[in-house]
């Protein structure tokens, strides 16, 4: 339940005015919202964001788009939240994301796959820390968390 993953709306998303569904993915399947803001990411911050991918072909696309307007970066709390937000989110190419994940629903090209979720446990704590200072990350206990787990 003190998982945490690093989920943002890409540029596209915003576009799309798909800000509060997506938001909704997440709240709705119990998820805590521990973290939010809007943010015009600079150069450096997508760089090292997507370090793993910077000599790849397509990589000053993906920057471009990244860089193209504000994203919303978020940090979610919940219970095996990384494989679970990963699960919500959908497969990275939207003709392989099953319909109702949120890249299944809303998508179509690799390259406008409107949301991001962290890989794993540890991509998020790098992500996170990228992302965030530890003073913006919020701590507080929901009031119906007995009711989204059996055992809280
Ligand atoms: P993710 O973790 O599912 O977002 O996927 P990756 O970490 O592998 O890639 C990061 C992002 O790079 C993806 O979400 C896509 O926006 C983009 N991307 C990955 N592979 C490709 C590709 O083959 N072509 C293009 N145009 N973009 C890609
Ligand atoms: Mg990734």
């Amino acid at each position: 339940m003190e998982e945490t993953t690093f989920i943002m709306i890409k540029p596209d998303g915003i576009q799309r005015r798909l800000v509060a569904p997506i938001i909704a993915r997440f709240e709705n399947r119990g998820f805590t919202l521990v973290a939010i803001k809007l943010v015009h990411a600079s150069e450096s911050l997508i760089d090292q964001h997507y370090a793993e991918l910077t000599s790849k072909p397509f990589y000053p696309g993906l920057k471009q788009y990244m860089l193209s307007g504000p994203v919303v970066a978020m940090v979610w709390k919940g219970k095996s939240a990384a494989a679970l937000g990963r699960a919500i989110v959908g497969a990275t190419n939207p003709k392989e994301s099953a319909p109702g994940t949120i890249r299944g629903d809303y998508c179509n090209d690799v390259g406008r796959n409107v949301v991001h979720a962290s890989d794993s446990v540890e991509s998020a704590k790098r992500e996170i820390a990228l992302w965030f200072k530890p003073e913006e990350i919020a701590h507080y206990a929901p009031c119906d968390l007995g009711w989204v787990y059996e055992n809280v």
